[in-house]
């Protein structure tokens, strides 16, 4: 089975890591500042804080920037749970906006619609590696005063007009999951550029303890810390950031090969009659962490097309799969209230998408068994 994306280990990676385990420091150590440091570079993000992973990587964010109890979080329907798990982490409301038609990206009229008196936040989501519309989110931002937060779990590399993710929103999270662009086991980061909402994520990745600048207005000693805030144990060891330098100089290569494996499957599938491709913004390159086939036809039959194309393509081979269920179409969210009809685009997104198989170890002949599977399927279905 092809699955959907797969992470590249090879002997540069696992020498990292054996070297890392030799070493004294097992987590925290200097390994872990300078993967931040390699991350920052490689996003624009003046600061960076690494964490356990994305879903750690979105609580710390959201409450580094100040949502709590009360307020409420605008996030896009079509998303991982995590997205919205983690304002309800904070006591906070997740409050669902549509997408945009062609890119599955956060709406920026149907965010702005939402928006009342309580919302603190607006989070967009790269769906699929397509940056959102942030200059149109941060139009919004700004005149309703609100925080921009990017969830950038899908788009390390990506691009809109030459701006990096780190770039693009007020604080971004990555995460570091093996079907992500660069793997670290679990893991994932903070990235912002405000130093107070960074401080306040290092804060929390460690319990809430503050050291060094207490030790300068106390006279206690040089043993003292304290914990200032409630925190967690969210910190990311040494040994995984061995894993993330050594995968994150790999990433430009992973993501020309992803490029082109896009690339093929745009020239090759664009003609269908059954299957719409993936669209795209003026100005963005994608880093195509998915590559996102929809359906296409009276809406009447398309949920009984999606089925029985997703079956021939797994029966083919192709572990495809679907992003994403609306989250609050997941029967947590249901108990609380939500319900079908809120977001009718990513309802529709939904019914059509199925994503095939795209990741750097793929091979042009695996590559090409992909096309002809899903023109296979297409004559099939029409
Ligand atoms: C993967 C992902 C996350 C969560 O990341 P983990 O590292 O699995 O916790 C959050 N948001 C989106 C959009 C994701 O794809």
């Amino acid at each position: 089975m092809l699955p959907y994306g797969r992470q590249s280990i090879d002997d540069d990676d696992i020498a990292a890591v054996v070297e890392a385990l030799r070493s004294a420091l097992l987590t925290t150590g200097p390994t872990v500042a300078d993967f931040e440091a390699a991350l920052a570079q490689a996003t624009g993000a003046p600061f960076v804080a690494t964490v356990s992973s994305g879903t750690a990587a979105l609580h710390a964010a959201y409450r580094a920037v100040g949502i709590g109890p009360d307020d409420e979080v605008v996030v896009p329907a079509l998303t991982f749970a995590a997205t919205a798990n983690a304002a309800l982490y904070l006591g906070a409301r997740p409050v669902f906006a549509d997408v945009d038609r062609e890119t599955g990206t956060l709406d920026p009229e149907s965010a702005e619609r939402v928006i009342t008196h309580r919302t603190r936040a607006i989070v967009a989501v790269d769906y699929a590696g397509h940056p959102a519309d942030y200059d149109a989110l941060r139009d919004i931002a700004s005149r309703r005063g609100l925080v921009l937060v990017d969830d950038a779990a899908h788009s390390l590399g990506a691009t809109d007009r030459g701006r990096r993710i780190g770039e693009l929103a007020d604080v971004a999270t990555l995460s570091f999951h093996p079907v992500k662009h660069i793997t670290t086991g679990e893991g994932g980061a903070v990235l912002s550029r405000d130093p107070d909402v960074h401080r306040k994520a290092v804060e929390f990745r460690s319990h809430g303890i503050v050291r060094e600048q207490v030790r300068l207005r106390r006279q206690e000693g040089s043993w003292y810390n304290e914990m200032q805030d409630l925190g967690f144990n969210y910190r990311l060891t040494d040994v995984q950031s061995a894993l993330g330098i050594s995968q994150l100089r790999k990433l430009p290569q992973f993501l020309e090969r992803r490029r082109q494996i896009a690339a093929k499957y745009d020239r090759e599938l664009s003609g269908l009659e059954a299957f719409r491709i993936p669209g795209r913004r003026d100005g963005v390159e994608p880093a195509w962490h998915l590559y996102v086939l929809r359906i296409d036809g009276d809406p009447a039959f398309r949920a009984q097309r999606r089925r029985v194309a997703f079956d021939a393509l797994r029966e083919r081979g192709l572990g495809v799969q679907v992003h994403y269920l609306p989250v609050y179409l997941h029967p947590y969210y249901q108990d609380m209230g939500y319900g079908p009809g809120l977001c009718p685009v990513a309802e529709e997104f939904y019914s059509q998408a199925i994503s095939i198989p795209i990741f750097p170890a793929m091979t042009d002949p695996e590559a090409d068994y992909v096309v002809e599977a899903v023109r296979d399927v297409a004559r099939d279905l029409d």
